[in-house]
Parts: structure tokens; sequence; C-alpha cells
């Protein structure tokens, strides 16, 4: 992959990245055609990084069809797939990670101990193997965007970060590779995401201020649903993700749930 990211560089072209756990869908092709709109060349990472799940995570069973996504990423036009195995990335005596400390203890860091040191150390691993001039992210992982601007910016790595927005099924389901677990039931309830944020959206444009009622009604609305548990719902800024009390300038809403074993997160930016 380095001798090829050299080639492309030294035909004068430029290069983004765009990483992914693989088991395609919208989402992931909205970024490669946002990619390919900014870059010469679009190549895709597909890899299903061991190190961000934590060991009563779902590793084993996370959705794989390399075959499918290959193909669907030839229909794009994207040339170039990057899917290396687990042992390429990280062989026997691998010592070396990378902490954004303070952002990685908020949101999904605190039931996700292990996630975001995954993340950027998986992305520090890509970018120096890849060696793209710019990379695009979901801002359905909204706390990973931000984490990795700032890593990007911190460690002094030569590569604009974009943000993509968030694909949703006809519905308002946000995509989701981990989508393809729900059963019926839990596939109505996980609407309840997105429903609880337009319902806090609807709230702040009639005025309401108070993070901790349009949490409640969130919550309220959430927990209507069958099967669902709620892991967090929090209103905080989104450079730091610093608990908000009173929307008085647009703050993020993120959340995150079970549905079944299935974790599920969504958020939108609330403003005035
Ligand atoms: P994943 O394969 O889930 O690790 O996601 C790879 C990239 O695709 C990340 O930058 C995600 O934020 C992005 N992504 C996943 N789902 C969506 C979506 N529904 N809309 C926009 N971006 C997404």
């Amino acid at each position: 992959m380095q001798k090829i990211s050299a080639q492309i560089k030294k035909s004068g072209k430029t290069i983004v990245l765009v990483p992914t756990m693989g088991y395609l869908h919208e989402g992931h092709l909205s970024l490669v055609r946002i990619g390919q709109k900014v870059c010469d060349i679009v190549i895709v990472s597909i890899f299903v990084n061991p190190t961000q799940f934590g060991p009563a995570e779902d590793l084993d069973s996370y959705p794989k069809d390399l075959e499918r996504d290959c193909a669907l990423l030839k229909k794009e036009g994207v040339e170039t797939v990057f899917a290396p195995a687990s042992e390429e990335l990280y062989p026997a005596g691998y010592q070396t990670y990378v902490n954004t400390l303070k952002l990685s203890e908020h949101l999904c860091g605190i039931s996700r101990p292990a996630l975001f040191q995954g993340v950027t150390t998986v992305l520090t691993k890509l970018f120096n193997i890849v060696n793209p001039d710019k990379a695009v992210f979901g801002k359905k992982d909204f706390q990973q965007f931000v984490i990795v601007s700032r890593m990007v910016k911190d460690l002094n790595f030569n590569i604009e970060i974009i943000g993509a927005p968030i694909i949703r099924e006809a519905d308002g389901l946000a995509m989701s590779s981990r989508n393809a677990y729900l059963k019926k039931n839990q596939r109505d309830s996980a609407l309840s995401l997105y429903k609880a944020l337009k319902k806090a959206e609807n709230l702040v444009k009639k005025g309401e201020k108070k993070a901790e009622v349009i949490i409640n009604a969130a919550s309220k609305l959430i927990n209507s649903f069958d099967e669902i548990l709620i892991d967090y719902i929090s209103i905080c800024d989104f450079e730091f993700f610093e608990e908000v009390k009173i929307i008085d300038r647009p703050v993020l809403m993120a959340l995150a749930v079970k549905a079944g074993r299935t974790r599920l997160i969504d958020n939108i930016i609330l403003f005035q």
C-alpha cells in the first residue's frame, strides 16, 4: 500500500482516504462520493480494528462481506481498497498506542473505554501507510470525527479531515452496518433515536433552553419503545464534550442505546 501510494503521489495526483470497517452501505458510499470531489484518487480501507473493541463487544460477530464491498466500490469507480489482515497491522510484540486523553473520557468512551484509543491508533497507522492528503469521516460518529480532527492537529499530520453528513434510511434511522443485527421489533424501536432527536430539535425551536428538560423528554420517548436500553443522552459542546445546561449556542445532542444486544448511536446539532 505504501508503494502504491508513493506511485500515485509521484504522478502528481492527490489521495483521499475513506477509512471503514466494511459491510458497506449508502453512508459509506456517500463518503466515497465526497472524496471523489476533493481528490484525484479515493482509497477505501476496510479493517475491523480489534483494538477498538472491548472484550464483551461484537468483534467476532461484526458483519463482513469483502467481496460485496469491493463490488460496491468498483461500481463507484474506486480502484484501490486496502484491507489488511489483523496480524499485519498488529504483529506479535505490538506496543504502541495513540491517545486523545480527556476527549475519550466522554460519551461513547465511558461505556467503551477501549474504543477511541483503538480508533486513533489504527488511524495513525492507516495515515502513515496510505499517506493521504485528505480523509473523510461521517458525522454519524461525531465524537470520532472531533477526536480525529484533534489528533491530526495535535500530532501535525498534514491531512485535511472532512466531516460528512449523516445518511439515513427513508424513515430516519441512521444507516449503520450494525443495523443488520436488528430483529423486526428492534428495528422498529431503533427509530426512537431519530424520533427523540427530532423531538429535541422541535423543543429547542419552540424556545426551550434547558438541556435537562430536553434530555428528559428524549429519554421518556425512547423508554416508551420495547427492548431499548439507554446508554447515554448528552447535550454538550462539540469541541470538548463538556455538559451544557442552557442551550444558548449551537450544541451537540448525542445519544447511544442498546436495542437488544445491538449498540446504536445518533446525534444532532441543536440551535435556536
Ligand atoms: P464504520 O464502517 O461504521 O466504522 O464507518 C466508517 C465511516 O463511515 C465513519 O467515518 C463513519 O462515521 C461513516 N458512516 C457510517 N455510517 C454513516 C452514515 N449513516 N452516514 C454518514 N457516515 C457514516
